[in-house]
Formats: structure tokens, C-alpha cells, sequence
């Protein structure tokens, strides 16, 4: 070391200009690289940052936090020009029914189709826009039919006798009561003056019993019951009839049960917890069976798939007065 540095104290006397100059050169390659180490830092902690945004943008998804799933994409995608987060904000839009915006990622996708490197997102993408322009035209059938009444389709109905006075107990399990009323209230209104429920404090004195369940334990009751392994609500009915007239069927209890949770025991949302809990309601006013048109809140649910659809349609409305003798 000693040497080294009488060496050089020999060639900065030698030559001290080209000392000062090596002396410059060290100093510059000194500040590039602690420069350069400082953007490989950054682009360390950015890309940590982006891999825990999308992470916690695919927990939003499984936790069925559509809302806050769409934010967390939009923010990836307007940071990064990457497809796969185009393609999971598709998703997240399909989601919530915005079908519109959804058609759009996806779109984009596929009109940027050479930068794509997995073939899987194309064809995936693809698969997703023929998916929403069959549920649009859907959609916009159903609209278009949403006349007359399906009360024909099926014989199998039954009403209660004091339909003006229908006793509903409602169970607050799962903290679900509020929505549970808000579909009884939903029929209530579109039935007004054909129907009329009455709430009360009592499971022992109701007619309609309403409750959230766990959908491990309704599978289990539907299996009892022989009822689909699908099931996401159950309601269960007891009918009489009197001995002169056998062809009217009259409602005596029903208890309406709707999952709160999915299979992978997540939470569903409130507009998913809804439809199931107005089709149940159905149920238990008296329409036994189903409808066979899409739209409907009496069309079955057999694919597990929850309804489109958080209202009641015209048909339902109708099909239910006709029950009643109303139209
Ligand atoms: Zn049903």
C-alpha cells in the first residue's frame, strides 16, 4: 500500500494534469454509479409496490370487493401499459355488471394484439367479450319480453289465505336482516294492494320465517331435501288444501333460508344476497315453481350463478296478482 502511494504521489508530481483529470474521471464514475445504484433501489421498491398492489387487487377479487378491485386495477393499468392488468380490471368491471367498460378492456386487448405475449389472454379475452355480448342481447330480450305473466307455465302454486296479513318473522343471523326485509318490502310495494306483510317480533307466531343461513349448512339441508347440490336458497313450504276444493292449494308456513356465504365461504355481496333472498321470497308467497325466461327473479339459478338481475320484472309482478286473483 505504501509503495503504491509513493507511486502515485511520483505521478501526480509527474504528470499533474493528468492526475487532476483521472482525480475528475474517479469522482464522475463514482457519482454514476452511487446514481445508478440509487435507480436500481427504486426500481426495486417500485416493482416490491407493484407486486403488492396486484396482489392485494387479486385479494379484492376473491374477497368479492368488486369496487375496490376496479380502483386497484385502474390504478396499474394507468401506471403500466400491461395487458394482464387490463385484462383483470375486464374482469372486475364483468363483476359489477359494468358491462360496458368491461367490453372496452377487453377490446383493447385484443386490438393490441401483437404486444401480447401469452396466447392464453388473447383467447381468454375473446372468450370474456363473447360472454358479455351474449348476457348484453340477454339482457335486452328480456327487457323487450318483460310482458304478461308466466302463471300458465306451471301448475304449481299455492296462496295464503289472508294475503293482507301474511305474519313475517325475520332472523337478524349474520346481521343479514335489513336486506332480507328489504326484499319481503320490495314485493310488498310491486304487490301493493294484493299482498300485505306484516312483521313480527315471534318465530312462533309467523307465517313466512326468513333467515340467513351458512351455506355449508344449507347444502346439507338440501341434500336432505333432494334438492340441487347448487342450492344458494332454500325455502321450504308446507300446503294444504281443503277436501271441496282440491284445486286450490293454500300456503301454511314457509321458511325462507338464503346463504349468506359462498362455497369458498366468502361474504356475498349485498346485491348478490339480495336477488337470492327475493327469489326465495317468491317462493314463499306462493310461487312453488320457476319461471323459464332469463330476467325474471323466478328464473332458477342452477348453475350456482347468481341472478342478473336485483329486481322484480314485470312477470313476476304479474304472475303473482294472477296468483292472488288480482288481474
Ligand atoms: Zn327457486
Amino acid at each position: 500500500m505504501v509503495v503504491y502511494n509513493k507511486s502515485m504521489i511520483e505521478f501526480v508530481k509527474r504528470h499533474p494534469l493528468s492526475a487532476i483529470f483521472i482525480i475528475i474521471l474517479i469522482i464522475i464514475f463514482a457519482g454514476v454509479n452511487q446514481r445508478i445504484a440509487q435507480l436500481e433501489k427504486r426500481a426495486q421498491m417500485e416493482m416490491e409496490n407493484t407486486r403488492r398492489q396486484v396482489e392485494l387487487c387479486k385479494k379484492n377479487m376473491t374477497l368479492k370487493k368488486y369496487t375496490e378491485a376496479i380502483s386497484c386495477y385502474s390504478d396499474l393499468v394507468e401506471k403500466y401499459e400491461n395487458l394482464e392488468f387490463r385484462y383483470g380490471l375486464g374482469i372486475a368491471f364483468i363483476k359489477k355488471k359494468r358491462y360496458g367498460e368491461a367490453l372496452e378492456e377487453f377490446k383493447f386487448i385484443i386490438a393490441h394484439k401483437d404486444e401480447v405475449e401469452d396466447e392464453k389472454l388473447l383467447e381468454d379475452s375473446k372468450k370474456q367479450i363473447a360472454l358479455i355480448k351474449k348476457r348484453l342481447s340477454l339482457q335486452k330480450q328480456a327487457k323487450k319480453q318483460d310482458i304478461g305473466h308466466y302463471y300458465s307455465d306451471t301448475k304449481d302454486f299455492a296462496v295464503w289465505k289472508t294475503p293482507k296479513n301474511i305474519k313475517v318473522y325475520i332472523n337478524d343471523s349474520y346481521g343479514k336482516a335489513k336486506l332480507l326485509k328489504k326484499a319481503f318490502d320490495t314485493w310488498d310495494k310491486m304487490l301493493y294492494g294484493t299482498l300485505d306483510f306484516t312483521y313480527v317480533d315471534s318465530s312462533e307466531d309467523c307465517d313466512i320465517s326468513a333467515t340467513a343461513i351458512d351455506i355449508v349448512d344449507l347444502l346439507e339441508l338440501a341434500a336432505q331435501q333432494n334438492r340441487s347440490a347448487n342450492s344458494i336458497g332454500m325455502t321450504l313450504t308446507q300446503t294444504y288444501y281443503y277436501s271441496l276444493n282440491k284445486d286450490k292449494v293454500y300456503m301454511e308456513k314457509a321458511e325462507v333460508m338464503v346463504s349468506y356465504n359462498d362455497k369458498e365461504d366468502v361474504e356475498r355481496d349485498d346485491v348478490e344476497f339480495l336477488s337470492i333472498a327475493l327469489h326465495e321470497v317468491g317462493h314463499s308467497i306462493g310461487i312453488l315453481s320457476h319461471s323459464k325466461k332469463y330476467g325474471d327473479i323466478m328464473y332458477p339459478d342452477e348453475t350456482g350463478d347468481i341472478h342478473e338481475y336485483c329486481t322484480l320484472s314485470n312477470r313476476d309482478i304479474n304472475t303473482a296478482k294472477k296468483l292472488y286473483g288480482n288481474i
